[in-house]
């Protein structure tokens, strides 16, 4: 299986850094659990490019971002074995080598964890669907609503309150996972259906 990882609410815990930042300069009390929609900026009433920008902010250092599972590592490495899994963030290429050092930071690295570090563009919000992965892991609902006309591909959502809206539940190609164990599960019940 080719397998594209996400990066930011997948491996880190991006959205907590994101409130941080935006309280200090909005002088708000906003938390991730808030976060309930993928244009949250549109209730919160800031422009769609100043939102933005506080997210271009963190990608120039993204070190302070806490990693969202430990136990990732372990099945990262264990699926790369196996499969051909790349981290596809939609982050621009000039954060690049930044995020591969974030990362590294974390443990993971490329060769063991992963093979290629693939950047795409923030829109159109389904663009990663275009690189022809068989399992994408990600948080994004827009994939869950691009995703399932396509029975061929399978999402394990990761559970996120901005992604909430998203009914799995009659859908074959979506299943909603929770951390990294939930994952790891249900890689290898892909794996007896692929046998
Ligand atoms: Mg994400």
């Amino acid at each position: 299986m080719k397998i594209a990882v996400d990066v930011d609410g997948v491996l880190l815990d991006l959205m907590d850094t994101y409130c941080e930042v935006y309280n200090e300069q909005f002088e708000t009390n906003y938390k991730k659990s808030d976060v309930t929609r993928w244009d949250f900026f549109e209730e919160w009433e800031i422009r769609e490019r100043d939102a933005f920008e506080i997210f271009h902010k963190i990608y120039e250092n993204s070190s302070d971002i806490p990693f969202i599972d430990e136990y990732a590592l372990f099945v990262l490495k264990e699926i790369n074995e196996i499969h051909h899994v790349d981290i596809v963030s939609a982050r621009s290429e000039q954060y690049s080598v930044q995020l591969g050092d974030t990362l590294k930071s974390h443990g993971i690295i490329d060769g063991i964890h992963y093979q290629h570090l693939i950047l795409v563009n923030e829109k159109p919000y389904d663009i990663k669907l275009r690189l022809n992965y068989d399992l994408y892991i990600d948080d994004n609902p827009h994939l869950a609503w691009a995703i399932k006309e396509r029975t061929e591909i399978v999402l394990f959502l990761y559970d996120q309150p901005w992604n909430r809206n998203i009914n799995e539940k009659n859908k074959k190609n979506i299943f909603r996972v929770k951390n990294w164990i939930d994952i790891n599960r249900e890689i290898k019940g892909l794996e007896l259906l692929l046998e």
